[in-house]
């Protein structure tokens, strides 16, 4: 049943990718093709990794922003095309609402139609985060497109736990805030720094209406993070392989952590920049260093 779902989901999915983008058949051909011309050079092509509750999505996000490239969120683009009512929508619709995981093949036919429109509309790469979330995705994402950068966050586990189960969703305007406040002396034993986190606190007026959502209890998070890590693994292996991993442990909330994780960067930023025009870097230096 499950597999006879799948093979209809992907005739659909090509049927209605083809008209914009390759299908999977020749997509290392066209993207070799793609890789060798002078337009790949000097973009940020990027993957954030990092386990559920690390914040993958806000630094994805904020270095994004400060480096002028879009934030591509695998999540969102599933759930645009789920949203869109498309015909590849609706059967992936079907699929997740019986609990069942999306095809990578599917996944990866959505976000090579994102990564082309991207490039007809002139972006100048992307920093993705939410895949690949297996070696299988990484291999295939591989296959369409020259990531230049994984970076690889992490956090203490026990922390992470704490984070997950302190997650709230406003369930009036749907902001998302988080309840724990988190503090672990250093412990020169072990060589493991501090770590402050303070609470993500809602405003006045969204703290009558925050909600858990069902899946943040503990026993939840451990299974999530057990389930992670299993698939991770791989992917930081496929990456580290390549030289393209780059670890990253966060110690602190977003104001102390995100200027010493742009300053790791840098390096990545200068040579991905190093052969774009003076005018775009200006632009990013002073996006940057706002
Ligand atoms: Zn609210």
């Amino acid at each position: 049943m499950q597999q006879q779902a799948s093979r209809s989901l992907l005739r659909a999915a090509h049927a209605s990718l083809k008209a914009t983008w390759f299908s999977s058949s020749v997509a290392p051909a066209a993207a070799a093709a793609y890789s060798t011309s002078s337009s790949n050079q000097g973009q940020i092509k990027w993957v954030f990794l990092g386990p559920p509750g690390v914040g993958k999505g806000t630094y994805a996000s904020r270095v994004a922003a400060a480096l002028d490239v879009p934030h591509i969120a695998a999540g969102d683009l599933v759930r645009a095309e789920i949203k869109s009512g498309s015909t590849l929508g609706q059967q992936m619709q079907q699929i997740v609402s019986k609990g069942q995981l999306l095809p990578d093949e599917v996944i990866i036919e959505v976000l090579q139609q994102r990564l082309q429109q991207g490039r007809a509309a002139g972006e100048g790469g992307f920093i993705l985060d939410g895949f690949p979330r297996t070696a299988h995705q990484a291999q295939q994402l591989a296959a369409v497109t020259q990531v230049q950068l994984a970076l690889n966050l992490s956090l203490r586990h026990e922390v992470l736990v704490q984070k997950c189960c302190g997650r709230r969703i406003c369930g009036h305007c749907g902001k998302n805030y988080n309840i724990a406040d988190i503090y672990l002396p250093a412990d020169p034993a072990s060589g493991q720094p501090e770590i402050v986190m303070p609470p993500l606190s809602p405003p006045k007026e969204c703290e009558p209406h925050l909600e858990t959502r069902e899946d943040d209890t503990e026993e939840v998070v451990l299974r999530r993070l057990q389930v992670y890590n299993a698939a991770a693994a791989p992917v930081e292996d496929f990456y580290r392989a390549s030289g393209l991993l780059l670890d990253f442990e966060i110690t602190g909330g977003i104001p102390q952590t995100l200027p010493r994780l742009m300053a790791s960067l840098q390096p990545y930023i200068d040579a991905a920049r190093s052969s774009s025009s003076s005018s775009s870097s200006e632009k990013e230096q002073a996006a940057a260093t706002a």
